[in-house]
């Protein structure tokens, strides 16, 4: 059975791409870069288990801004679903935004314009979502659809973390150590939903 037919009832997690589930080198040009994260094999196998559908979405300025182009990131996105696969695991939906951040589109984070996108493509709702990254614009763009913002501390997550409570604009539904975490979290938060 497709995944996109598995279960269309399970919440949808939106996963942000560098510093979330890869080591992220600033602009990411090179697929031979692409580099797994600890511990995000075993927290995809573990949203898979529960059914989860786990979409990527991720910020590529690097195309606007003339580092890569879109093939060159397509190539990115093809060697990282091999580096997935070849350990067991699929994604749903892959998503990006190429634009500048000064091109105000619809679709570069916070703006959940690609959530939209990815709920009308994979059929699914954005009743229950959650959404992980290592930035405030990961958490704010979840909370902009009525999910949880959850907020990995590997990437740039720290610093992020420590700016949040300096300024106190956003804050995220959790802190998680890592995409691991931020899976038991969510397992946790659902199990609590049910009762
Ligand atoms: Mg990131």
């Amino acid at each position: 059975m497709s995944p996109r037919r598995a279960n269309p009832t399970a919440p949808v997690i939106f996963l942000d791409r560098d510093g979330t589930l890869i080591e992220d080198p600033g602009y990411l040009t090179d697929p031979e870069a692409v580099r797994l994260l600890p511990r995000v094999v075993s927290a995809l196998r573990l949203m898979r288990h529960e059914r989860f559908r786990l979409v990527l979405v991720t910020n590529q300025s690097a195309v606007a801004r003339g580092y890569l182009s879109r093939n060159g990131l397509e190539i990115i996105h093809r060697r990282l679903k091999q580096v997935l696969r070849a350990r067991g695991v699929t994604l749903d939906g892959w998503y990006y935004c190429p634009h500048h951040p000064e091109a105000r589109c619809r679709c570069r984070k916070p703006e959940p314009g690609l959530l939209r996108r990815a709920a009308r493509e994979l059929g699914c709702s954005l009743k229950r979502t959650y959404s992980i990254g290592d930035r405030w614009s990961d958490v704010v763009m979840g909370q902009r659809v009525g999910g949880k913002g959850l907020l990995v501390l590997t990437g740039l997550g720290r610093k992020e973390w420590r700016q949040a409570r300096k300024m106190k604009i956003w804050a995220p539904d959790a802190v998680v150590k890592d995409l691991y975490a931020a899976a038991r979290w969510i397992i946790r938060a659902e199990k609590k939903r049910v009762q």
